[in-house]
């Protein structure tokens, strides 16, 4: 049977890179994106190849028949951008054919008061958040029905859910993501496509990294499992969601150590 193929968005580092290398470590076509950390995104697919082949050499030995590794195709863009995803699915489909499961990952955030932030700060949260969902699954959703199949899997916080102080722009941007994951699941569960969403609570990620040792304490402190999560815990969550359970679909998933 051939390999299935993912797309995570944002996998140059942190959860994204987790993703990634969970798939590929289960005989999955792995696509992966970032905007900016070419060296980093380079790096990543290094360790997915090398995955790959170790699994495939493994299974030559044992005669499973598969005659070649599945791949990986790395591909630098602004997945807020309609035209640059659209070269991104072309690319996909040239090498892979259809996507069958799409892991909208990218995201950044942004902290201060509302009254501070720009316009353009506040475009640039919308557009990386929220529209690359709208491009990505508008690209992505006809294969998906034409083929009867397909998981989206939506990476969310519990700001979405709760709102945060300073973050109003990331909260906002969190809150639409669960809407849409819950809307577009209903439009598709008839085409037996799930769509979910992990908010995420506090992950061991760059993300937090602005935090001081003081900070980091206090947060600890008010998480019941007493500790962040890690990227891995987020991709073993995801890959979960990725198989079949084709009745599992509009849900907005907690992973925050019974945070919130
Ligand atoms: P991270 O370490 O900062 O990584 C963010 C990734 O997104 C990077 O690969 C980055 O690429 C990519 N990215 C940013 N803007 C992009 C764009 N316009 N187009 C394509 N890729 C873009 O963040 P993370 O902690 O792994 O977060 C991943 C997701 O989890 C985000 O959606 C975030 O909101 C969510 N989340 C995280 C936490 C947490 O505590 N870490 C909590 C709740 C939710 P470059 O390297 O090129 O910049």
């Amino acid at each position: 049977m051939p390999a299935k193929t993912v797309l995570v968005t944002g996998a140059s580092r942190g959860i994204g890179k987790a993703i990634a290398l969970r798939f590929a470590k289960e005989d999955y076509n792995v696509v992966i994106n970032c905007v900016r950390s070419q060296t980093l995104l380079a790096e990543t697919e290094a360790e997915i190849r090398a995955i790959q082949s170790a699994r495939h050499g493994a299974k030559q030995g044992v005669g499973s028949g598969q005659d070649s590794p599945a791949g990986c195709l790395s591909f630098l863009c602004d997945v807020g951008d309609m035209a640059a995803c659209e070269k991104l699915m072309a690319q996909i489909r040239e090498r892979f054919g259809r996507l069958d499961i799409l892991v909208n990952n990218a995201g950044i955030s942004h902290i201060g008061l509302l009254q501070d932030m720009s316009p353009g700060e506040w475009d640039r949260i919308i557009r990386t958040n929220l529209t690359s969902l709208f491009n990505l699954c508008r690209l992505t959703v006809p294969d998906m029905v034409a083929g009867k199949s397909g998981k989206i899997i939506n990476i969310s916080s519990v700001w979405g859910q709760r709102g945060a102080s300073c973050e109003v722009a990331y909260s906002a941007s969190k809150g639409a993501v669960n809407a849409f994951t819950k809307a577009l699941a209903k439009e598709l569960a008839p085409s037996n496509i799930q769509v979910n969403a992990v908010a995420c609570g506090a992950i061991d990620t760059e993300m937090n990294h602005f935090l001081d040792a003081g900070e980091l304490q206090s947060l600890t402190d008010e998480i019941p499992a007493g500790r962040l999560g890690t990227p891995e815990e987020a991709a073993d969550l995801v890959f979960y969601l990725a198989q079949e359970n084709a009745y599992l679909t509009g849900q907005i998933i907690g992973l925050d150590g019974g945070w919130i």
